[in-house]
Order: structure tokens, then C-alpha cells, then sequence
């Protein structure tokens, strides 16, 4: 694997490999690799002739500070996994590569990203999203880009990117890989206190209540979520959202019918965390 630090050098890369016949695949991360980072890097290595991942934690996607500062980094450990994984390219760039001096352009998408964690985290969030995915396809030119499904409200606000602005890229969305308690993987647990590791089960005991409430036939969005919110821990975890929308719009349902997207996000201390699961009535 090859650890490259400028556009130009990954864009020469990307052309030889191209030039080649090969296929190209992008995988976008801010690192701090676990499972869920390298299923993608394995779905991308099944699919395609090279892979590319790109390690950039983007400062144009934080709303907060301190969240930016705390983000857990380790280019080492994950240089290491990325190579396990049998990636080609590891694009990490610094900051001034991604934003030179002068940098003016801001990719804002509207609709899909004012909702949730959009309004929580502030208009900016999937604005610097939106700007450094399209630049990192505008860099890579991959033929597929891989994202996890953990982050479903990013795969939409993506798929609208891709579709609006007609990018030759195919988005593919991957399983959400957990702990076996449960928890989603997130390069933020690692920041979590024993006792919060703890409670942070609970957003996704949250998505399983919402589930059963579905299965044992409720089919009123509000009724449904009462019972999920009823299943986060009394103490100690404090929800910003639960929300059930239309898997492909993402606009809240009032009544459950067919494939729904149950979305939650909450803070556990300090540690801001999301999940979401499809939830089919039978
Ligand atoms: P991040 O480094 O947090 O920006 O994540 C990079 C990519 O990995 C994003 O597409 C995430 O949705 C994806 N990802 C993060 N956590 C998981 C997980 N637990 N399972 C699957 N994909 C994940």
C-alpha cells in the first residue's frame, strides 16, 4: 500500500491505473478504522481493480470545536489495518491540500440535509460533507464510492450529490457493522467512559423496542416511537432525535406501512452518537 499526500500524486496514481484498464474504487474516512471502515475496504477490494481510501478529517463538517479537537486520530494503526485490508492507495492529504489558501466553494444541498442531523448539527455539517466528497471524486474519479449504511442520512445526502450535479459514480451503501452487544461501530466509542459504553446500548435497544412495537402490529409513527424512546436508559443518555421517515425521502411517516427508516441520535456524556435500522411491517 502506498500512502499518498497530495492531489497531484494521487491523481498521477489514479491515471496510471486507469490508463491500465483498472476499475477504481473510493472508500471516504476520517480514520480511526474499525470493522465498519474495513467492511468497506473489503466490499471495495471484492469489487474493484484498486482501491483507494481517503483518510481526511474534514474541519468543514464539525459544527463543534471540541468535537473536531477530540476526534480520535492514529494515521499509523490505521495505515496498518488499510494495508491489511489490501488497500492500493491511502490518501491522506493535510488540511492545505484540501483547502489551499483562497479555497471559496461551498457544495450546499437542500431538502435531504435539514432534517436531523442536519438541524442538529447545524446547515454547515452536510455542507462540508457535500464539498469535500465532491472534491474527493473530482480527485479520485472512482467508478464506485462505499459508505456505510450507519450513516443513512449522509448515503441520501450523497445519492442527491451524485444525482444532481450527474458525477460518474455509483454509491454503494454497506450493512452497519455492531458490536456483539449491539452497539453501532463509530471511531467515537473509543471516547466513551466505561459506565457511558455502557448505557450507549441503548440507542440501539431504542431501534429494536421501535421494531417490536411494529411487529406487534402498532402502526402509528407516534405510538412506535414513544415505545422506543420508553427503552433509552432513564439517566445519563440524552436523545436529540428519534425519528421514522420514508427510506427514500426521508420525510417523517404518521403511519408505518411498508419499509420505514428509524433514525436516532443522543449524547452519551460528551460523545455524540447516531444509529438507525429499516423496519418492514411483515
Ligand atoms: P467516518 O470515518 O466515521 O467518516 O466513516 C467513514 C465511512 O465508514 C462512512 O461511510 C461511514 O458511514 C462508514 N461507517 C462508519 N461506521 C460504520 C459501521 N459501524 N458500519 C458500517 N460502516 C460504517
Amino acid at each position: 500500500m502506498i500512502t499518498v499526500r497530495t492531489v497531484a500524486d494521487i491523481r498521477a496514481a489514479v491515471w496510471k491505473a486507469r490508463h491500465d484498464g483498472a476499475s477504481i474504487g473510493l472508500v471516504p474516512t476520517m480514520g480511526a478504522f474499525h470493522d465498519g471502515h474495513l467492511s468497506l475496504m473489503r466490499r471495495a477490494r471484492e469489487q474493484c481493480d484498486r482501491v483507494v481510501v481517503s483518510l481526511f478529517v474534514n474541519p468543514a463538517q464539525f459544527n463543534d470545536q471540541s468535537d473536531l479537537a477530540r476526534y480520535p486520530r492514529d494515521e499509523r494503526r490505521d495505515a496498518a489495518l488499510a494495508a491489511g485490508a489490501e488497500v492500493d492507495f491511502l490518501f491522506a492529504p493535510p488540511v492545505e491540500q484540501v483547502y489551499p489558501r483562497g479555497f471559496a466553494t461551498t457544495v450546499s444541498i437542500a431538502g435531504v440535509t435539514e432534517s436531523m442531523e442536519g438541524a442538529h448539527r447545524g446547515r454547515g455539517h452536510f455542507d462540508g460533507v457535500a464539498t469535500v466528497v465532491a472534491k474527493l471524486f473530482n480527485i479520485v474519479s472512482p467508478d464506485v464510492a462505499y459508505f456505510g449504511q450507519k450513516d443513512a442520512q449522509q448515503v441520501a445526502v450523497i445519492r442527491q450529490l451524485v444525482r444532481d450535479l450527474d458525477m460518474p459514480v455509483r454509491i454503494e451503501a454497506c450493512p452497519t457493522v455492531r458490536e456483539p452487544d449491539g452497539l453501532a461501530m463509530s471511531s467515537r466509542n473509543v471516547l466513551l467512559s466505561g459506565p457511558e459504553r455502557e448505557r450507549a446500548t441503548g440507542l440501539h435497544r431504542a431501534l429494536a423496542a421501535a421494531r417490536e412495537s411494529v411487529a406487534a402490529g402498532e402502526r402509528d409513527a407516534t405510538a412506535v416511537r414513544a415505545a422506543a424512546i420508553a427503552a433509552l436508559p432513564s439517566g445519563g443518555i440524552d436523545p436529540e432525535y428519534f425519528e421514522l421517515v420514508s427510506a427514500d425521502t426521508l420525510v417523517p411517516v404518521r403511519h408505518i406501512d411498508g419499509e420505514v427508516l428509524a433514525l436516532v441520535a443522543a449524547r452519551v456524556g460528551a460523545t455524540r452518537l447516531i444509529d438507525n435500522d429499516t423496519i418492514r411491517t411483515p
